[in-house]
């Protein structure tokens, strides 16, 4: 593959990558910003276009500020540390605007003003990280001599690599103690010469740590390990829970299968509760190990408020929450509607609803597990009654064009649409438009530093 010279970038483009036109042919490069020249080397040819590593800086565009992480560059992670917060609300914005005006086929009103996010570093309630002995080495040389070189080490995936590791020493999306944490398991795991996990030959003893914090000060923390040692498992979860006495749920996993999913296996705990609790306006919520819990809460908060609003609640409105995941929306709207109908696939989060509307003595709440495309039909409309309100908050894939059609047959008088892609909302709304116009449309930043956007939009029955 070539390489190409003096490459001027110029925009932002899906995927936090940049693009740049090369002989009338588009070129996206990972990792560079508009205004950024540099040599390119080619790494995907395609008809339509071109894919590339930037190879050498020959200028650094004016809108970069130097990064923050001692990993960026390297790390998947925070692929827009070098552009300024600003900035990087400016791109999202443009990018909803693009979405919905190229994908779409609609009209509608001019975008709000993105909501930043408060906290542009440490927002992320939620970390999962890695142990490999296989890590990443980012000064690689033919002359090393590996049989000198611990390879073990904790951290997070390398993009497009599934067993190497970038063994991470800070990372700045989880507020602390979670580095220390980190830190404090890979040393006692050195220390005691414990095994690291190899994906490929699928042997090793430590595999994953998540950890998990909440608003109200709750700190879980779930180590998964390749096969039973009692005395390993007790000498490392013993250390944990000395260091760290402000973790109130300390669980571990036994994962002997090949892949990494701990859903289906039994978290057990070893010390304090096997939950923790977060809350919203008095709502409480109870989020189990495996709960899906919106990652940003602040931001998560500043979105549910959104959402009532938008569905404009008086308490008469029979509401559906649509993509429910542990019914927090309809939880957090209850007590502003007359009743509300969450739907969601996966049944242990239904039961987390469940255990969720109990908990807050929420009693107008009902919940149903099932494929939206398939629940969602006219028996389920009579038998729940016809929605004045539809809140929805799919997956990335958008809805199902079923779901779509069913949502206009019950003919709520607003539907507000939360998505985490704009590019399948696009899609939706223009199956919806000869029905629905689009009154407001309200980007918000979940994720800083990276290129994700979420996107609000009210769609009132014309
Ligand atoms: N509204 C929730 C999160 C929704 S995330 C909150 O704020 O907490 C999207 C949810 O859609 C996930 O919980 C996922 O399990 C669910 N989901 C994905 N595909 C689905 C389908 N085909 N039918 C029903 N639910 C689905």
């Amino acid at each position: 593959m070539p390489t190409l010279e003096n490459v001027e970038m110029l925009a932002i483009a899906a995927e936090g990558k940049s693009i740049a036109k090369v002989n009338e042919k588009a070129l996206f490069v990972p990792f560079t910003v508009p205004g950024d020249v540099v040599d390119v080397k080619v790494t995907k040819s395609r008809a339509a276009f071109m894919e590339g590593k930037a190879l050498r800086f020959e200028k650094y565009s004016d809108m970069r500020i130097e990064p923050k992480c001692e990993h960026f560059g390297t790390c998947g992670g925070c692929k827009w540390q070098m552009l300024d917060y600003a900035e990087q609300l400016k791109a999202k914005q443009q990018q909803v605007q693009d979405h919905l005006q190229r994908l779409g086929d609609f009209d509608f009103p001019e975008l709000l003003p993105i909501l930043a996010s408060d906290q542009q570093y440490h927002y992320r309630n939620k970390m999962e990280f890695t142990f490999s002995n296989r890590i990443w080495l980012t000064e690689y040389s033919k002359e090393m001599d590996f049989n000198d070189r611990n390879m073990n080490g904790l951290g997070f995936h390398m993009p497009g690599m599934f067993d190497r590791i970038l063994d991470i020493e800070n990372c700045y999306l989880q507020a602390e103690p979670s580095n220390q944490i980190r830190l404090s398991v890979r040393a006692y795991a050195h220390e005691h010469e414990i095994s690291f996990y190899n994906q490929r030959e699928q042997v090793g003893y430590l595999r994953n740590l998540l950890i998990r914090s909440s608003s109200t000060g709750d700190l879980m923390v779930i180590l998964v390990v390749g096969y039973e040692d009692t005395e390993i498992l007790n000498g490392i979860l013993n250390h944990i829970a000395e260091q760290f006495p402000q973790i109130t749920s300390l669980m571990y996993v036994v994962n002997e299968k090949k892949n990494t999913i701990i859903t289906d296996l039994p978290i057990q705990l070893f010390k304090g509760l096997p939950y923790l609790m977060e809350e919203m306006e008095g709502v409480k919520f109870k989020v189990g190990p495996v709960s899906f819990y919106q990652t940003n809460s602040q931001q998560a908060y500043k979105m549910y408020r959104l959402a009532r609003e938008y569905a404009g609640l008086t308490g008469e409105e029979l509401v559906y929450d649509l993509y429910t995941g542990t019914g927090t929306i309809a939880n957090f709207v209850a007590r502003q509607a007359k009743k509300v109908v969450g739907v969601e696939y996966v049944p242990e989060a239904i039961e987390d609803a469940k255990v969720n509307s109990e908990l807050n003595q929420i009693d107008n709440t009902v919940f149903y597990a099932g494929d939206m495309a398939k629940v969602l039909d006219e028996g389920f409309i009579e038998k729940n009654g016809r929605p004045d309100v539809v809140i929805t908050d799919p997956p990335r894939a958008g809805m199902h064009e079923k779901v779509v059609k069913q949502l206009i047959k019950a003919a709520p008088k607003r539907i507000v649409y939360i998505s985490c892609n704009p590019a399948t909302q696009a899609r939706d709304i223009t199956w919806m438009k000869d029905y629905y116009k689009v009154t407001k449309v309200q980007p918000l930043d979940m994720f800083p530093q990276t290129h994700h956007v979420e996107n609000i939009v009210l769609l009132e029955r014309i």
